[in-house]
């Protein structure tokens, strides 16, 4: 007898239904991603214990006539592909026929649809229970279709058992939704969770106003616009300047033709892009949208659709990178000597229960609405939900991206960087600089700032190949430890490149013959050490930019003017000239903030003058 079986369909769903449903957020993934494609105008979400009781997903789009809404539930059903042609170029998020059937395989699923366009003349109801169809009836509807999963996972108690509390599984349905909200503003999302509204945003024209419908205005204003284009690549959106920062990286956004996806390309490209301005441990704001050719791109790569191969992935990842790099470097205009910290820029996260009310001289508590529980979930405040009435039935209408939809013809809205005007009035404790301009009080950090200056010229002078250097009068030598001269031996010649002069002396001896001219006052013994060690920590592949840029930042940091040292008037001038020269004014090589400004608004009002 042979050994090999076809399975029944009951149980090939709930096989596939392993890897597209992972918990509550995924149903409403695919729930949504339908409706999407619907060409709805409004979707609504309902759940309840974090979507582990229930989960509703009704809209007002296409719908369905009877007989689709039974071939629906069939494995690899679909409307959206007909040929093998249509896979290369998927314009639809669904498109694997997998979800419906996945879905009912594994809750109790009842749908009610109604397609008023082909003129049916009763709604359908069909209920499901874990895979086996239980009813078909026709129904009163009006338009649209309605989805409520109850009791998901019954039948697959190992999964049930992974699922986390209440308000992680919320947590992850909530910033799905929010996901999908951001990149389709012209769409109306709500969200409710046992009978609390959570999100409820009306149609907009922009992502920049679905951006403030959802986080708000103090939000918006850390951000500052990206757009590139590459070949026939395009990349919008916002990214956020430095002294916005996350202690999670649940602010990124990536989405490739309006499809939300994690992506290891564009993460590093956003890691790259920020490397020199916030710390290694924390993460920006970075709201991505990619639009490429469909051809350039398989979505194909994984049953939940979450994860896209591009047919050009270093032209994705450079095209991110350096529109984000270039946004920063217009950015100084922004945040320069108007820099007011919202976080702290390490440590741990500003704790809303235990901020300190309304001390004086206070300049970090960012003004925040009161928090619901759920929100400790989300490194941002939402905006407080006005009541809204209830949703207004819109004709359909199929949906288009436009490019003006999407991104506004706002530029934006920040106040020009002017490093004239400035007066210093002194420095206290010979380590901060203070002065002021027409705005209010500024302290800068003389360390960082001249860190700042430093790196910028020393990692350009690297990049084009200009290092200045000084032979020194006698060689330096320094005794490496085994590990540290083994990977000198690889490193030598990069080194070399860049101003630093090391040869070989014998055992794990080497000797220093010249250094660059800007850190000729290192102690370069020391500095040698830490360039290796930091590179080997670092564990990656070590590119000729990876070996640059910790160079530049070590000796940067080592050569730069330290606390504690008295400057004259005129030194401290130069030093906030230099300053206003470079691309990132506002934090050091490390990420940490270089001026503090103690606003005129601040200082009157602390005064009670206003
Ligand atoms: P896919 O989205 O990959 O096509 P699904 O299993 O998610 O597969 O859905 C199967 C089909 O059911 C879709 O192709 C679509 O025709 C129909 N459908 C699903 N949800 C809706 C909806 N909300 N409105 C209208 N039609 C829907
Ligand atoms: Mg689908």
């Amino acid at each position: 007898m042979s050994k090999i079986r076809v399975l029944p369909e009951v149980l090939a769903n709930k096989i596939a239904a392993g890897e597209i449903v992972e918990r509550p957020a995924s149903v409403v993934k695919e729930l949504l991603e339908n409706s999407i494609d619907a060409g709805s105008r409004a979707v609504q979400v309902y759940v309840e214990s974090g979507g582990k009781k229930l989960i509703r997903v009704l809209d007002d789009g296409e719908g369905m006539i009877q007989d689709d809404a039974i071939l629906a539930f069939e494995h690899h059903s679909t409307s959206k592909l007909r040929t093998a042609d249509d896979l290369s170029a998927i314009a639809t998020l669904g498109f694997r026929g997998e979800a419906l059937p996945s879905i009912a395989s594994v809750s109790h699923l009842t749908l009610k649809t109604r397609q008023c366009d082909a003129g049916a003349a009763a709604g359908t109801e069909v209920d499901i229970q874990g895979g086996t169809m239980r009813s078909v009836k026709p129904i009163a509807w009006d338009r649209g279709t309605e989805v409520t999963i109850r009791n998901l996972f019954f039948n697959v108690p190992a999964r049930r058992k992974f699922l986390r509390s209440h308000e992680t599984e919320l947590g992850h349905i909530t910033r799905l939704v929010t996901h999908y909200a951001l990149a389709y503003p012209e769409l109306r999302c709500y969200l409710e969770s046992d009978g609390r509204k959570l999100i409820d945003v009306v149609p907009v024209k922009t992502v920049r106003e679905r951006v403030y419908q959802l986080f708000g205005e103090d939000f918006l204003a850390g951000l500052v616009e990206i757009s590139g284009r590459a070949e026939s690549t395009e990349v919008h959106g916002f990214t956020s300047v430095p002294r916005e920062q996350r202690t999670n990286p649940y602010s990124l956004f990536y989405y490739v033709n309006r499809r939300m996806i994690r992506d290891r390309v564009i993460m590093s490209a956003v890691r790259q892009a920020y490397q020199n301005c916030i710390p290694a441990s924390a993460y920006p704001v970075s709201l991505v949208f990619l639009t490429i050719p469909h051809e350039q791109v398989d979505v194909n790569a994984h049953p939940a659709k979450t994860e896209i191969r591009f047919r050009q992935q270093s032209l994705v990842h450079d095209l991110v990178r350096d529109s984000i790099v270039e946004a920063l470097t217009r950015a100084r205009s922004v945040a320069g000597y108007e820099f007011r910290p919202a976080y702290p820029a390490v440590g741990p996260r500003f704790d809303i229960d235990n901020a300190p009310g309304d001390s004086p001289l206070n300049l970090t508590v960012p003004p925040v609405a009161a928090r619901d529980p759920f929100q400790s979930a989300f490194d941002y405040p939402f905006r407080e939900l006005a009541q809204t009435p209830a949703l207004p039935t819109v004709e359909h209408e199929s949906m288009q991206l436009r490019g003006d939809m999407l991104w506004g013809a706002d530029s934006d809205a920040v106040a020009p960087f002017r490093s004239g005007g400035v007066r210093i009035l002194g420095q206290i404790q010979e380590s901060y600089i203070i002065a002021a301009d027409t705005n209010g009080l500024l302290i800068i950090d003389q360390h960082v700032a001249h860190e700042r200056v430093l790196y910028e010229k020393l990692a350009g002078g690297m990049r084009r190949g200009g290092v200045e250097t000084q032979g020194l009068l006698v060689p330096l030598s320094v005794e490496l430890a085994p590990h540290q001269a083994a990977l000198l031996n690889t490193l030598a010649p990069e080194l070399v490149r860049n101003g630093l002069e090391v040869e070989r002396f014998g055992g794990n001896a080497v000797l220093i013959r010249s250094v660059p001219l800007a850190a000729k006052e290192c102690d370069w013994r020391q500095l040698l050490t830490e360039i290796l060690d930091g590179l080997e920590r670092e564990e990656r592949t070590l590119d000729v930019d990876r070996i640059r840029d910790r160079m530049a930042v070590s000796m940067a940091c080592r050569a730069a003017i330290k606390v504690h040292t008295p400057l004259s008037l005129e030194k401290m001038q130069w030093l906030l000239d230099e300053l206003s020269k470079t691309k990132i004014p506002t934090n050091c090589p490390h990420g940490r903030p270089i001026i503090l400004r103690f606003s005129l608004y601040e200082i009157e009002r602390n005064f009670g003058r206003i």
